[in-house]
């Protein structure tokens, strides 16, 4: 089956994601590792008016430690780098366990952890590690104010619990930009 018409939108700045996201509205859908999200356009299980590639939008693809002993994920990490990652193994050992066992090398290659968490498949794993080490998550609630690389200012913190909603189904109007979970509680 083939997907249903889309327009198709790659920003090359955050601030130019951001303000086509709200454009698009209820409608438009961040593409990420788009292993999820293809899929599911294919089978017309999500028909989206709008994608928002944020492939070309710069400095999203780090994983770092934060002076306040959290771990911050761009929207950008990949499953690959952090199955690679020596800063996770020392700082988040649980999850560096889990990275490797996601899908497959290719699937890893361009998956991310974000689009994982966004997606809210029950079987992802991802979610599962998140849940039980149960940080809370950062996310933007005035998606044209997040910054990904100060992210303290404008960002609201919700439960990981609380992020979930449903089966696929993550917290309604939130462009997840980075994830920051505890260092050292693996
Ligand atoms: C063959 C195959 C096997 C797989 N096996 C496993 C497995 O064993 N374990 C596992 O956990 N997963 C598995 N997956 C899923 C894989 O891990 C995906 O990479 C992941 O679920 C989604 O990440 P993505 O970056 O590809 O997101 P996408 O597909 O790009 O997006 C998924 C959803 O999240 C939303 N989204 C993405 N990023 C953002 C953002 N920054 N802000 C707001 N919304 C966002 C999208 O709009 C979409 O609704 C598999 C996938 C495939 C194709």
């Amino acid at each position: 089956m083939y997907p249903s018409r889309f327009r198709y939108e790659a920003p090359r700045s955050l601030d130019e994601a951001i303000s086509t996201l709200r454009d698009g509205g209820d409608y438009a859908k961040v593409l990420a590792g788009g292993q999820s999200l293809v899929p599911m356009m294919k089978l017309r299980f999500a028909s989206p008016d709008l994608i928002v590639d944020i492939n070309n939008v710069p400095g999203l693809d780090y994983h770092r430690a934060e002076p306040d002993g959290t771990l911050r994920i761009g929207a950008l990490c990949r499953h690959a780098d952090l199955e690679r990652s020596g800063l996770l193994k020392t700082t988040q050992p649980t999850m560096a366990s889990a990275a490797p066992l996601i899908a497959d090398p290719i699937v890893r290659n361009r998956g991310t952890l974000v689009g994982s968490l966004c997606h809210a498949d029950p079987q992802g794993d991802w979610a599962s590690v998140v849940l039980a080490l149960a940080p809370p998550i950062s996310t933007n609630t005035s998606p044209c104010t997040i910054n990904p690389i100060t992210p303290n200012s404008n960002v609201a913190t919700i439960s990981g619990t609380g992020f979930f909603l449903n089966l696929f189904h993550a917290h309604a109007n939130a462009s997840l930009m980075s994830n920051a979970c505890p260092c050292g509680g693996g």
